[in-house]
């Protein structure tokens, strides 16, 4: 749900384009051109539909907009509601606004607009990703089905520990993450990183950092972090690739830390940023290093940590296993 919500965050800008993309491309008649003017959002010559205020309505109206819940702007999809004097809104949107229309105030009741359902079950629609290359088309109510798993659909970015809603194309996270989470960006494939907290009593989930790394003309984050398995406090690195999970299973990567003749090794496929760091880290794919030993790698008087964390990424034939579903080995 999270996932989704997040997605449907950026698409009003997507949308305007989606409008233009298939006007022509698509020879549908719900889809034809409508724009007069220019731009969408302009609020001359506006026009009142069937009870629907003038203000709702740009002329830019298309079905597919009418279809557009007013209140969360998100798709409609049955049941769509609408109230006495016919403003519609979603399901989701009529359960949060006891009973009052966002638009008129008057009170709701419980009025379905299965004229409007019934419109929506003949259309058929781009992906909303279609700016961003999918050139696929589907029935309404199979379009958000599609656009949940859509290879096209954009990132969320990968930084952890905050609740951070940019989406965007590989590209664009590189430059969000740098500039806006100063994530420490390195060129190649081999690293050498030491992670120094002078406090390791303190392991809570709040302990995250986050590296770039661009080699073989792709982006990988190394999420190093501390946080509690069950009672025993421990530290987690791994690699996600930044893109699909197809894609990441062309590379492989080790970790490697140690110290007093004894080291950690761990081998590993990174995982896309697709898979939630919180997902990844759930099923315990990547390097575990328990405190105990943590405190010990980092010698002297197990008050500092200092962990050298070596590692190196290449490229492999593609393997067939790498994309097993791995168990979350919390539950
Ligand atoms: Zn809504
Ligand atoms: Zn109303
Ligand atoms: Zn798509
Ligand atoms: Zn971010």
């Amino acid at each position: 749900m999270m996932e989704l919500d997040n997605i449907e965050c950026i698409s009003s800008s997507d949308g305007m384009d989606d409008d233009e993309g298939t006007a022509h491309h698509l020879p549908h008649p719900f889809l034809k051109p409508h724009h007069v003017g220019s731009g969408n959002g302009g609020c001359g010559g506006v026009v009142g539909i069937g009870g629907i205020p003038a203000q709702v309505i740009s002329p830019a109206t298309s079905v597919h907009e009418l279809l557009e819940c007013p209140v969360c702007t998100n798709s409609m999809y049955p049941p769509i509601h609408q109230c006495h004097n016919g403003h519609t809104l979603c399901s989701t949107c009529k359960s949060r606004v006891h009973n009052r229309c966002p638009t008129c105030r008057q009170e709701l009741g419980d009025i379905r607009c299965l004229a409007l359902e019934k419109v929506a079950e003949s259309l058929e629609l781009p992906c909303k990703y279609f700016s961003l290359g999918c050139p696929e088309i589907f029935p309404y109510y199979s379009k958000l089905k599609h656009e949940a798993l859509c290879n096209f659909r954009p990132y969320n970015c990968p930084y952890a520990g905050s609740e951070c809603s940019v989406a965007g194309d590989v590209p664009f996270l590189v430059a969000h993450l740098r500039d806006d989470h100063k994530v420490d960006m390195h060129t190649g494939c081999t690293f050498n990183h030491r992670y120094v907290k002078s406090n390791p009593r303190e392991v809570e989930n709040a302990t995250w950092m986050l590296t770039v790394f661009h080699c073989f003309g792709q982006y990988f984050c190394l999420h190093f972090e501390a946080f509690q398995l069950g009672m025993a406090p421990v530290y987690m690195a791994f690699l996600r690739f930044m893109g699909d999970e197809n894609e990441a299973r062309n590379y492989k990567y080790s970790l490697e830390v140690g110290a007093n003749g004894r080291k950690l090794i761990w081998e590993g496929t990174p995982r896309s940023i697709r898979d939630s760091h919180r997902k990844v880290r759930d099923s315990h794919d990547g390097l575990i290093i328990q405190r105990n030993m943590a405190l010990f790698f980092s010698g002297g008087d197990r008050k500092e940590l200092k962990l050298r964390v070596t590692g190196r990424i290449w490229k492999e034939q593609p393997n067939p296993d790498a994309g097993v579903c791995i168990p979350n080995l919390c539950s």
